[in-house]
C-alpha cells in the first residue's frame, strides 16, 4: 500500500496560499508518479536528464516538469522538449547553451539561476560573488528564448536550523539585489526557490514561492 495521496495532501495542507510544490520525483518509479498526478499534482522535479527523458513520454503531457540537477552541457538538447523550468543555472555558460538549445527548436524555456550557499563543496551553483558581477555585466539578461524567473538553492545538510535559516536568508537577500538591479524591468524574475523535505518550513518563512519536496511525498528514494 502507497501513501503517496495521503502524504501529498498532508503537505500540501501545510504549505501556505502563494507556494507552489513541486513533487521531486527522482528515482521513483512512473506508477508512483502517476498516483501523485492523480491526486491533482502537476509539477514535477528530476534531476537527471536519462530520468527526465524516459519518464516524460510515458505521464501526461500536463505535467510541467522542473529539471532540478546539476545539467551537462551535452544533456541540454535532450532535454529541451519536455522541461518547463530548469532550476539549475549554474553557470554563464550553461545558460547561453540553453538559449541556443532553445532558439533552435523555436520554444522559450523558464529558468533559474541556481545559487551556491551550502557548505558543501559538492553542490553546485553561482556563488554570490559570480551571480552579482554577471548581472552587473548584463550576462543574466540578454537571451530572447529563455526567461530568468528567479532564483533556486540547496540550504546545507544539517539539523542546525540557524545555520540553514542564515543561507536562506542570504539567498532571499541575493534575489532581492538581483530584482532591483539587472532584473528590475523583467516581468518574470519572482521565483525563491527553496526547502525540502526536511527544511522547507523554514524556506517558506524566508520567502520561498516554490519547494521541492520528494521524500515527504514518496518516502525514502532506494538509490
Ligand atoms: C532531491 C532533491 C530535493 C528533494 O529532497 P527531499 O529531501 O527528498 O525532499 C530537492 N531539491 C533538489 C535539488 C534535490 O536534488
Amino acid at each position: 500500500m502507497s501513501n503517496i495521496k495521503e502524504n501529498l495532501e498532508k503537505v500540501l495542507a501545510k504549505i501556505p496560499a502563494g507556494v507552489r510544490l513541486v513533487a521531486v520525483s527522482k528515482f521513483h518509479a512512473v506508477e508512483e508518479l502517476a498516483e501523485a498526478y492523480e491526486a491533482g499534482q502537476r509539477l514535477f522535479g528530476e534531476n537527471r536528464a536519462q530520468e527526465l527523458i524516459a519518464k516524460a513520454p510515458q505521464l501526461p503531457e500536463d505535467i510541467r516538469w522542473h529539471f532540478i540537477g546539476h545539467l551537462q552541457k551535452n544533456k541540454v538538447r535532450a532535454i529541451m522538449p519536455y522541461v518547463s523550468v530548469i532550476e539549475s543555472i549554474d553557470s554563464v555558460k550553461l545558460l547561453e547553451l540553453v538559449e541556443k538549445e532553445a532558439a533552435r527548436i523555436d520554444r522559450t524555456v523558464d529558468v533559474l539561476l541556481q545559487l551556491h550557499v551550502a557548505k558543501e563543496e559538492t553542490k553546485s551553483g553561482f556563488s554570490i560573488q559570480e551571480v552579482l558581477e554577471a548581472g552587473e555585466n548584463n550576462l543574466l539578461t540578454c537571451y530572447p528564448h529563455v526567461n530568468v524567473c528567479g532564483v533556486m538553492a540547496m540550504a546545507s545538510l544539517t539539523d542546525d536550523m540557524e545555520q540553514v535559516a542564515e543561507e536562506f536568508d542570504l539567498v532571499r537577500r541575493t534575489y532581492l539585489t538581483l530584482k532591483d538591479g539587472c532584473f528590475d524591468e523583467s516581468e518574470y524574475f519572482n521565483e525563491l526557490s527553496m526547502g525540502m523535505s526536511d527544511d522547507w518550513q523554514v524556506a517558506v518563512k524566508h520567502g520561498a514561492t516554490l519547494v521541492r519536496i520528494g521524500t515527504a511525498i514518496f518516502g525514502p528514494r532506494k538509490y
